[in-house]
């Protein structure tokens, strides 16, 4: 067992505060990693804040971690000391049940993937995230960074990179498609770029016009205000695709009516409180309503070599650690440009 520095939440209304945690021995199929970069996501705040269920304080978040190996197991193969690598939302699933069997260890279901953070390891410990100076973990679960992709610019890439990429090309995103982005956030951010990069025509619907110089900059075609009446009328009908990555509740009905016949609206935003859908805003234009959760390991592979591939990097603004609940101040006020990211030096 090892100890490192971390940031850590001792409860749901406490400022995070510095401490230490226990990582476990490098056992035969682990890599243990020094933690370089780590991304602030919305879900860390949700999370902590016991807005989705039971928290085991004290609590490390963080789920987009981007580090070097420093040591491997016996048994490993896939990596060696010096690799540069990320991990996500998950360090572990159960690898036989049919999401797991096909690569879709996010919707494990026997009895589910182990996050993080605020999860249950094979060791029966808590797990605790990378808001720290190293971590282990399974081979399995970790994931190569491209030579091109800075370490800092990867670690958003490991939850809201993936959170975008997969729904995009579940749904098709091309050439051929109309695709709203809902919230200009580190999810949506990710959104607009991703999409202009798989070449589908891409518009942001954000609460202000606040961020349009920044949002068309990114690559969107259009750009909106929600707080526009107008723009719901304007639009109606247009989308094949509305991808939702808004945290807080929204009138889910007025934004089905922006979908085209047979369009799709994707829930990737959690917010704690049920959101109301009148079942006419889903008849009326055979639309649908779904939902998807990050990536699997392969697919979280594949975007970060489309993101090498394509030149797509988070916009992110490095902090040091003892920044990170001013942070959490921003995140929540929506002034974030457009991902935080923890310089983790600091705590090696
Ligand atoms: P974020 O950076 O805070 O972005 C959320 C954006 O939503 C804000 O920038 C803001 O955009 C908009 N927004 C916030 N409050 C709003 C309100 N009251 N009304 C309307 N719009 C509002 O958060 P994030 O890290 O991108 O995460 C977004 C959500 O996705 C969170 O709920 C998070 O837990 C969830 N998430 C889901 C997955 C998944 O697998 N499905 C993965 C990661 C995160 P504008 O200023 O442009 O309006
Ligand atoms: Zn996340
Ligand atoms: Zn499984």
């Amino acid at each position: 067992m090892s100890t490192v520095t971390a940031y850590a939440a001792t409860s749901a209304a406490e400022p995070l505060t510095k401490t230490t945690i226990a990582r476990r021995e490098v056992g035969p199929h682990d890599v243990a990693l020094d933690i370089h970069f780590a991304g602030i996501c919305h879900s860390d705040i949700h999370t902590i804040r016991g807005e989705w269920g039971e928290v085991r304080y004290p609590m490390v978040p963080g789920h987009e971690i981007a580090g070097i190996v420093t040591a491997v197991g016996a048994d490993v193969t896939k990596y060696k000391p010096g690799d540069r690598v990320g991990v996500g939302c998950f360090v572990d699933s159960c690898r036989e049940c049919p999401a797991c069997l096909a690569g879709e260890e996010q919707y494990c279901s026997n009895p589910g993937m182990v996050g993080t953070y605020n999860g249950v390891g094979r060791d029966g410990e808590p797990t605790q995230g990378g808001y720290s100076a190293a971590i282990v973990v399974d081979e399995n679960y970790v994931l190569r960074i491209p030579d091109s992709v800075a370490l800092d610019a990867a670690a958003p890439l490991l939850c809201a990179g993936i959170t975008l990429y997969s729904p995009l090309r579940h749904w098709n995103a091309g050439p051929d498609k109309k695709i709203a982005v809902v919230g200009l956030g580190g999810l949506g951010h990710m959104g607009v770029k991703l999409a202009k990069a798989m070449g589908a025509e891409v518009t942001v619907l954000s609460q202000s016009l606040k961020k349009m110089e920044d949002g068309l900059r990114l690559g969107a075609d259009e750009y909106y205000a929600t707080s526009d009446p107008d723009t719901f009328s304007k639009l109606a009908g247009k989308f094949d695709l509305i991808l939702n990555t808004v945290s807080a509740n929204l009138d889910l009905s007025a934004y089905l009516g922006l979908l085209a016949l047979d369009g799709t609206l994707v829930e990737l935003g959690m917010p704690e409180h049920p959101m109301p859908v009148p079942p006419a805003a889903l008849i009326f234009g055979r639309r649908s309503l779904s939902g998807s959760l990050i990536g699997g390991i392969a697919e979280t592979q594949e975007m970060l070599e489309f993101c090498a591939e394509h030149d797509v990097a988070p916009e992110i603004e490095v902090i040091e650690p003892d920044y990170v609940n001013e942070a959490y101040g921003r995140v929540l006020a929506s002034d974030v440009r457009y991902r935080f990211v923890i310089d983790t030096a600091s705590l090696r």
